[in-house]
């Protein structure tokens, strides 16, 4: 059986490449080689049966040096204190690479919220949220929305931390439905900056949208938007999957009715999905595919040596968090692949939820033209930022992110400099 990749491990691999190209030494960085805290929680649970079931979660801040940590909560059988780091970390880079004034967490229950009730999994959200209480809070760390969860679980998040402390907080998490304190365009942000990261790239690599294919790896809140977004802008999506499998059109999917499907399922997949033209498609069917841009929106570690060397794709836009291996990587590069890196590329949630936490601060709410606008305005100039470190220093824009990023947290950290 293949070894599992650390993905603590590849951010490690990605963040020392590039501080040997910025030229940066050890010492400069070394806090970031760390997560400054990490909690695991075993907690019990009662199940609708009568039963008790033991859960175990995670919460890991791995840098607050340009402000609170801010991450999502995962749930996921396979999420571990491993997985969870590295997310934390990304968040840190991802924060700085569009400036926002945060640092970087993450969270998770190791968990298929599939094999719960409802009532189960408000139990267990619930209990997780009261087992890492004093670890979180709108001034120290913030959580949100990540795979799994939705805006309702992040309703149960405030609730129960609000409850707990006494006052009501709604700044503690974001991504929470609009009526309870939630942003509007929240749930769409992700996505949406998604397509303007790939619309900017296309521009500069001198691709047309309206004549691109695109496949999607990852039919959630990431990828349903990302699709909705480029297929409003013209691209041809010939190809999606989530956890049931894969579908592929040659003439391009009816994302619209695909979508309306997905919103009518029960657990939000496009299992048996049935249009004429569309022919069923394992994982690796979609990734390899003849396409000009590959979005990719489920998990980690997708792109591996064996699939970057298999894949069709032009261009390969990181929807997900960590979806290429630091190997898989390497591949790309070497075949002239583009990759826009994670951390610039799916920055649109976070910088939409620092407008949630900014609105909840300050007690008022934004408009959607605001909320859009001002995202379109950040993820812009995020992208030109780090295209232009790319082209100046001849090196793929995932290291460009990360030097755009890394320049940011150096400079606050001497400033600040260490305590004793
Ligand atoms: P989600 O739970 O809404 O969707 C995940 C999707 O991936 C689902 O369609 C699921 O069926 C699919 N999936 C799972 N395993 C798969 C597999 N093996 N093959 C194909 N599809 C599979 O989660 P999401 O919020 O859309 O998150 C997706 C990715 O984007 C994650 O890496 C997450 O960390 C990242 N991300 C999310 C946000 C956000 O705002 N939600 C922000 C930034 C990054």
């Amino acid at each position: 059986m293949a070894q599992k990749t650390n993905p603590f491990e590849t951010m490690l691999e990605q963040l020392d490449a590039a501080a040997r190209i910025a030229e940066l030494d050890k010492p400069d960085y070394i806090t970031l080689c760390y997560p400054e805290r990490e909690l695991t929680v075993n907690f019990p649970v009662k199940m609708d049966d009568g039963s008790i079931r033991m859960f175990t979660g995670y919460r890991v801040q791995h840098n607050m040096v340009r402000g609170p940590a801010k991450g999502g909560i995962r749930f996921h059988p396979d999420v571990d204190m491993d997985e969870v780091r590295a997310l934390a970390a990304w968040m840190t880079f991802k924060c700085a690479v569009v400036d926002i004034p945060y640092g970087g967490s993450k969270g998770g229950v190791t968990v298929d919220p599939a094999t719960l009730t409802q009532d189960e999994l408000e139990r267990v959200t619930r209990t997780y949220t009261a087992k890492i209480v004093d670890f979180i809070g709108p001034q120290l760390d913030i959580p949100a929305t990540d795979v799994n969860t939705t805006q309702q679980m992040m309703g149960w998040v405030m609730d129960t931390y609000s409850t707990l402390k006494g006052v009501y907080t709604p700044g503690v998490v974001t991504s929470k439905p609009v009526e309870a304190g939630g942003s509007i365009g929240r749930r769409e942000a992700t996505g949406l900056g998604v397509f303007f990261v790939t619309r900017e790239l296309a521009k500069k690599l001198g691709m047309d949208l309206t004549k691109s294919r695109v496949a999607v790896q990852g039919f959630g809140n990431v990828g349903s938007n990302a699709a909705r977004y480029l297929h409003e802008a013209g691209a041809k999506i010939v190809a999606v999957s989530d956890v049931s499998g894969g579908l592929y059109c040659e003439d391009g999917l009816d994302i619209p009715a695909l979508l309306d499907y997905v919103d009518k399922h029960p657990r939000h997949l496009i299992q048996d999905y049935q249009q004429k033209g569309i022919e069923l498609r394992d994982n690796h069917g979609i990734l390899t595919g003849e396409v000009d841009f590959l979005v990719l929106a489920a998990l980690e570690n997708q792109i591996t040596e064996q699939v970057a060397r298999e894949t069709k794709a032009r261009v390969i836009i990181e929807g997900a968090n960590g979806p290429t291996t630091f190997g898989g990587d390497q591949v790309l590069e070497e075949r002239g692949i583009v990759v826009s890196p994670d951390i610039l590329t799916n920055a649109g949630g976070v910088t939409c939820s620092y407008f949630e936490w900014v609105q909840n601060l300050q007690h008022l709410a934004w408009d959607i033209e605001t909320v859009n606008s001002t995202l379109e305005r950040i993820m812009v100039k995020a992208f030109h930022e780090v295209y232009e470190v790319s082209e100046k220093k001849k090196i793929p824009l995932r290291m460009a992110a990360y030097i755009v990023a890394l320049q940011r947290l150096v400079a606050v950290q001497k400033i600040r400099g260490i305590f004793l």
